[in-house]
């Protein structure tokens, strides 16, 4: 079941647990934490164990309520999240359980299809992270139908929840809509909103919120986590634990994505680079292509990114465990003897620049690799002297 797949946050949810048993979990709650660390998942936890009817330990999985909401099949539960809207001039059917089908938003069957493939995976692994290839987000009338639905009584008389993720992706003016319903709930009700930039949201919204940070995993739970999935990596789980920043679904994707093959080509690059600046030429032509059609969520410049912290850290006498990329030390190591702290650092903020530049689509991606590189060589050709 469901529940059985949620694990790693033990404090977080003796403080939620705590809340239910002193009769003051109603209201609204943000979940912050980076991505992939389970926030989604979490705010399901809560909203089951909130509405269990057992008298026991929460959620129980077996009460009718906790059997309906592991299959989200729960009618005073509610799951909202950003959604592509695709073939938007098809307007077919509801896609949220929450929309009543003859007054409700209605949106492409193509549309209905992601959305329930979102649900899919989710119950699969309430930890993996969810992509959408077109944009999504929160349109403002499925908030107005998670509005209505909230004005409504429990169907089954007793708790209500809704959950409401990445609300940073609502659609412009839309938490204006629910600023009342999130500040005042009705009874017997909580609202469960998760952020992964909490910054981004408007202060009235945070300030009427319990606010709750999911914590990092540690080595143990993601290799616990890994293992649940039975996932074949060949990946170092080390370096997956700090490429990931310790997040469960960033470590999946890793692995899906096959990073570390990115990675390697990142760090052959470097090494050429280091090691003789005459066949630069040559790894332009080799590689060029493959940076620019690389659209893995982890991207190249923050391989390269990862690559230049690592040779900061064993400049400043770090070690191999403290590096992101500590399956690779050999490479490492002679790369560091071949480069300056200074111009290190200052890679670092020519990345952050290009960075900025691919992002505001002020450059080509084929022009940004070509500047990355000669960045790069002109980086490593200097004479190492800090
Ligand atoms: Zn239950």
């Amino acid at each position: 079941m469901i529940f059985d797949k949620i694990f790693g946050q033990e404090q977080l949810t003796e403080r939620l647990l705590a809340l239910i048993d002193g009769g003051r979990a109603d209201g609204s709650y943000l979940l912050t934490g980076t991505k992939g660390i389970g926030k989604w998942a979490y705010a399901f936890w809560y909203a089951a164990a909130y509405c269990c009817q057992s008298d026991a330990e929460v959620p129980c999985g077996e009460c009718k309520s906790c059997r309906a909401i592991a299959n989200f099949q729960h009618p005073d539960i509610q799951l909202l999240f950003p959604f592509p809207n695709l073939e938007a001039s098809k307007k077919q059917v509801t896609v949220f359980q929450f929309s009543d089908p003859n007054s409700g938003a209605k949106f492409s069957k193509a549309t209905a299809e992601e959305v329930n493939r979102f649900l899919e995976e989710k119950k699969a692994d309430p930890f993996r992270i969810v992509n959408f290839e077109a944009k999504s987000n929160i349109p403002a009338e499925v908030v107005r139908d998670l509005r209505k639905f909230l004005s409504l009584r429990p169907m089954w008389g007793g708790h209500k929840a809704v959950i409401i993720s990445d609300i940073e992706r609502m659609a412009p003016r839309c938490a204006d809509l629910l600023l009342k319903t999130i500040e005042e709930p009705p009874k017997n009700t909580v609202i469960i909103m998760t952020s992964m930039i909490p910054e981004k949201l408007p202060a009235t919204i945070i300030s009427r919120c319990k606010v709750f940070t999911l914590k990092a995993f540690d080595d143990t739970l993601l290799k616990k986590y890994l293992t649940s999935l039975k996932l074949e990596s060949k990946s170092n789980i080390h370096f997956l634990s700090r490429a990931s920043g310790y997040s469960p679904g960033m470590a999946r994707l890793i692995i899906e994505e096959n990073v570390v093959e990115n990675r390697d080509m990142a760090l052959g690059v470097i090494k050429s680079i280091a090691g003789d600046g005459r066949i630069f030429s040559k790894i332009l032509n080799e590689y060029d292509q493959e940076l620019v059609v690389s659209n893995s969520s982890v991207d190249m410049i923050t391989l390269f990114q990862w690559i230049l912290r690592d040779l900061a850290v064993l400049k400043n006498g770090g070690q191999v465990d403290d590096i992101i990329n500590c399956d690779r030390p050999e490479i490492l190591s002679s790369s560091a003897s071949r480069i300056s702290k200074e111009n290190i650092y200052r890679l670092i903020e020519d990345l952050n620049d290009i960075r900025t530049a691919v992002g505001l689509s002020n450059v080509m991606p084929s022009t940004a690799v070509r500047h990355l590189l000669s960045k790069l060589k002109e980086g490593f050709s200097a004479k190492a002297s800090a």
